[in-house]
């Protein structure tokens, strides 16, 4: 069975793993993966032992399940972030920015010419400074950002979450800690003849509408 976080692995090589503490999530994006297949399988006494220690403060297992309570969580869009995308294409941009605007400035006034001689340093400055931490690890960073979109129904009506999530890590391990709200949270409508929101390639009437109850 596929996972429930919609990846492209099944749910005992994905977050299963994770969930029953066999394994820990090794970036913020695993732990939001995995939490979000704890929602969707109800195990929440996962869900309150990785946010971090600040947020356990006055939450349980029990709260966490009345408040997911009516909720049948079924898929989950994890949007890529400046992190998450390769280097390679943002040297690249860097790169032919800097040639297109050269390219420009023997064309047009000779002010021009100054200004791209004068950006050129500092765009290869960027380049250093941008390959250098990935090429060379120094320390892992503690503190993550991820941004998704989950799916739910509840009573026959389709939702979406969508927040900007912040992680840290604490103790060696990955914790969620808060996040903020896009505008567009709320209840959805979604063309049934539409690709399903959870990335299988079949009409969203034949894949994931299929769970609404
Ligand atoms: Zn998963
Ligand atoms: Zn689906």
């Amino acid at each position: 069975m596929r996972c429930y976080c919609c990846s492209s692995k099944s749910f005992d090589e994905c977050c299963e793993p994770f969930i029953k503490g066999d394994k820990h999530p090794s970036s913020a994006e695993q732990l939001m993966r995995s939490r979000f297949s704890a929602y969707a399988t109800a195990h929440y006494q996962y869900i309150l032992e990785t946010y971090t220690k600040e947020k356990q403060q006055g939450l349980s297992v029990e709260d966490l399940a009345q408040s997911a309570q009516g909720a049948t969580w079924f898929a989950l869009k994890v949007h890529p972030t400046l992190a998450a995308s390769s280097v390679d294409s943002l040297v690249g941009n860097l790169v032919s920015s800097t040639e297109d605007s050269s390219t420009d400035s023997t064309v047009h006034a000779d002010a021009k010419v100054e200004a791209v001689t004068n950006a050129e340093p500092i765009s290869k400055t960027n380049l250093k400074s941008i390959s250098k931490p990935i090429t060379k690890p120094i320390t892992k960073p503690n503190n993550a950002i991820v941004e998704f979109t989950a799916y739910y129904f509840e009573n026959k009506s389709m939702y979406q979450l969508h927040e900007t999530s912040n992680f840290s890590v604490e103790d060696g391990k990955w914790r969620y800690h808060d996040g903020v709200l896009h505008d567009d949270c709320g209840k959805i409508k979604y063309g049934r003849n539409l690709p399903c929101v959870c990335g299988s390639n079949k009409k969203f009437k034949q894949c994931c509408a299929t769970k609404s109850r």
